[in-house]
């Protein structure tokens, strides 16, 4: 699994590296960054990921195959 952040969408409410720093950090421009995109079948990591979907304001979060 990937996790995915659409710009267009986020409105840098930073909520995703606030409390997931270990899969997100702000970058220079503002921007997430997603620091382990491909996180395989990591339980713990993909249980961050879910949380992380759900507090971003902007559903700007999102993963893929
Ligand atoms: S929580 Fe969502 S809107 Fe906020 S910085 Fe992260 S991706 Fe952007």
């Amino acid at each position: 699994m990937k996790v995915k952040i659409d710009t267009d969408k986020c409105i840098m409410a930073g909520e995703c590296y606030y409390n997931h720093p270990e899969l997100f950090r702000m970058g220079r421009d503002g921007f997430p960054t997603v620091l382990t995109d491909d996180i395989g079948d990591d339980k713990g990591l993909l249980k961050h990921a879910n949380e992380a979907i759900e507090v971003c304001p902007a559903t700007a979060i999102s993963l893929e195959d």
